[in-house]
């Protein structure tokens, strides 16, 4: 399986498209998800090529698993969540839509489910959100 230069994440990592960023180091990238299944739902991406953990490099698993830990400290705190549910889906059998590989961070409350995936989230909302995320990094 080759990896698409045109898929959406790529179009992020060029600035071919907008995204509300949270974090980036040299490797990777973590902004929020437009579709939020959880308040606070974000992404951590690495920056070079890979369709998913299928075709990863150790290197960029273990750049992407690094920011996914310090994101989720982040994201736990900034949205006063109790746990944080990790997502990551591997080609479209796997339930994986977007053909660059992404790690789902989802702050979780007690007794609160996720909701349905596929709906356009609030900008207002995710701005708010990512802005309790970056505050809750720089601490
Ligand atoms: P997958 O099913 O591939 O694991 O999930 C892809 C995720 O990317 C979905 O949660 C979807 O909401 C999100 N997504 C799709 N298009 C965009 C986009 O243009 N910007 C951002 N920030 N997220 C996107």
């Amino acid at each position: 399986m080759s990896y698409d230069p045109e898929n959406i994440f790529a179009k992020i990592l060029r600035g071919e498209i907008p995204c509300e960023k949270i974090f980036e180091d040299d490797e990777t990238l973590a902004f929020m998800d437009i579709m939020p299944r959880s308040k606070g739902h974000c992404l951590v991406i690495p920056k070079t090529r890979c369709r998913n953990m299928l075709d990863a490099t150790p290197k960029q698993l273990s750049a992407c698993i690094t920011t996914v830990q310090r994101v989720a400290q982040a994201a736990k705190t900034a949205m006063g969540a109790q746990g944080i549910t990790i997502q990551q889906f591997n080609e479209a059998a796997g339930g994986q839509e977007v053909l660059h590989l992404h790690y789902h961070i989802h702050p979780r409350h007690e007794g609160v489910p996720m909701g349905p995936a596929g709906q356009m989230g609030d900008f207002g909302e995710i701005k708010a959100h990512a802005e309790k995320i970056r505050a809750a990094l720089e601490s």
